[in-house]
């Protein structure tokens, strides 16, 4: 089946508040003719409410990168999904391996914030993905499976919908050293198959996966032509209208 294409710009802990929009509104702008693939970025808590007016009206969505999954409360230094709605983002990325392995967030809590996100009506995007020695040991796919059987516990398969899952091995990001092709496809038929099995074919057949790490201009068409591969997450080349842009033209 025909599945649509997602290329999202992780900006992480980068731009300041001139520099977002002016990239925002360089990448909406690039986009003005753009009629096939989704495109957002996902810019520091910070500069969202700045950023999603600045592109408003324009094919750009705008994204957040984490959330804590309450309403509200007292919870020192979080930010809720409704707050994040409320600053203009649709989606948000849960479980970037930054926060799994630097922040140590474990599987129950990137639980609760699916759900937490699903629930206010945001969009997720779901990482997951193996460190090198899980994969030297030959753990990829136990490692991939309890992530998401874990991450994604307890959802319907109508709620599955909202989420689309990136898949981003650990050794790859910002490292400079991309998966292969057949790599990268190899482990999204899995993931695909593994989804299939717990929620059904059809909503896996429909599921977008994205993939990510060191996705550049020169990389990212071999990549993207996978038959299992709806996409990718780009960190360092999406701080660069040119490489952002020329990703979204590979798609
Ligand atoms: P990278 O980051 O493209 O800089 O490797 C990807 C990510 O962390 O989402």
């Amino acid at each position: 089946m025909a599945r649509a294409k997602l290329i999202v710009g992780n900006w992480k802990m980068y731009t300041n508040a001139k520099s977002s929009v002016e990239l925002a509104q360089a990448v909406a702008e690039g986009l003005k003719d753009n009629t096939q693939v989704m495109v957002g970025v996902c810019p520091p808590f910070p500069w969202l409410t700045k950023v999603s007016e600045a592109i408003k009206g324009s094919k750009l969505e705008v994204g957040a990168q984490n959330f804590y999954p309450a309403k509200e409360g007292a919870f020192t230094g979080e930010v809720s999904p409704g707050m994040l709605k409320e600053a203009g983002c649709t989606f948000s990325i849960v479980g970037h391996s930054e926060r799994r392995h630097t922040l140590l967030e474990p599987d129950l809590l990137l639980n609760r914030k699916v759900k937490a996100g699903i629930a206010a009506g945001l969009g997720i995007i779901f990482c997951v993905g193996e460190l090198l020695s899980e994969r030297e040991a030959g753990h990829t796919e136990a490692v991939l499976e309890f992530q998401i059987a874990a991450g994604l516990a307890g959802l319907t398969a109508e709620q599955l919908k909202l989420v689309t899952i990136a898949y981003e091995p650990v050794w790859a990001i910002g490292t400079g050293k991309v998966a292969t092709p057949q790599q990268a496809q190899e482990v999204h038929a899995f993931i695909r198959k593994f989804i299939a099995k717990q929620f059904g074919e059809t909503v896996a057949q429909s599921l977008l996966i994205q993939y990510g790490g060191s996705v550049k201009p020169d990389n990212a068409a071999e990549i993207l032509k996978q038959p299992d591969v709806d996409g990718a997450l780009v960190g360092g080349a999406s701080l660069k209208t040119d490489s952002f842009l020329a990703i979204v033209k590979a798609a």
